[in-house]
């Protein structure tokens, strides 16, 4: 089966300076697969490159296409779409307006985003509450769930997801990756980066370890759960 996404030796770099260095993972369609390690490892670098952001060596394939010379915008088409780690919204603006935005492509289609809008409300409950409110004066969480649903108005194949759980309480991270699960069964694939590798394994179909710009282990993220190279690291040993 091909892929949906398959990165082979990517290497990303600043100036002189190799911030990824080798990469090569896969993701089949359906799947959500995290990368997770530790602050630096080249996480944020890995997804900007793949999103078409920043230039990077190797080959990247989406779809069994090589997305080589494709724009951010041209990348948006075929249905990726990456929520930052910082889930830039539109503060002054109401919940219901940024989700708006997030349909830009497909802002002629009324009826659609109409529809669209009342699939992302079923999603996230919390934001239908709040639609009114403008997202500044959302909390942590609730802005993290706007960034996604604010994603999900464009119809996005594959969802690059940037730290979802970066400064969240342990209650709302759960609800997050409750969230992150229920979307893969709604047909959205994910490559999920974190530093919380617990949560994010347990969500996970596979996980990736990268470590200063390399990937090391690697594997189903059940066996990656019970791995005991990984609990000594990552998992806070046990
Ligand atoms: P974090 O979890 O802290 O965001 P990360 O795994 O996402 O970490 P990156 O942000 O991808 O890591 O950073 C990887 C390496 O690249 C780090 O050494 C970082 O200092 C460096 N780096 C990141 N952005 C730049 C930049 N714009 N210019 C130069 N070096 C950078």
């Amino acid at each position: 089966m091909t892929a949906l996404l398959q990165a082979d030796d990517v290497h990303v770099a600043y100036g002189r300076i190799e911030a990824v260095r080798g990469v090569s993972l896969s993701l089949q369609a359906g799947q959500i697969v995290t990368v997770i390690g530790p602050n630096g490892a080249g996480k944020t670098t890995l997804l900007a490159a793949l999103m078409g952001l920043l230039p990077a060596r190797g080959r990247i394939a989406y779809d069994g296409a090589d997305l080589a010379g494709l724009d951010v915008e041209a990348r948006v088409e075929r249905g990726l779409c990456l929520v930052p780690e910082r889930r830039e919204l539109f503060t002054e603006m109401s919940v219901a307006d940024n989700l708006v935005l997030g349909a830009y492509a497909h802002r002629r289609d009324r009826a659609g985003l109409r529809a669209r809008l009342d699939e992302v409300y079923g999603l996230f409950p919390r934001l239908a509450e709040r639609r009114g409110q403008s997202a500044g004066t959302l909390s942590g969480g609730e802005r993290q769930m706007l960034a996604l649903g604010r994603a999900l108005m464009g119809r996005p194949r594959l969802l690059l997801l940037d730290e979802p759980s970066l400064g969240l309480a342990p209650l709302i991270v759960r609800e997050i990756f409750r969230i992150i699960t229920g979307l893969r069964a709604t047909g959205v694939s994910i490559l999920l980066v974190e530093q919380n590798a617990r949560a994010a394994l347990e969500s996970a179909d596979y996980g990736y370890v990268l470590e200063t710009g390399q990937i090391g282990l690697h594997g189903p993220a059940g066996a990656l759960l019970g791995d005991p190279r990984l609990s000594a690291l990552y998992l806070g040993g046990e």
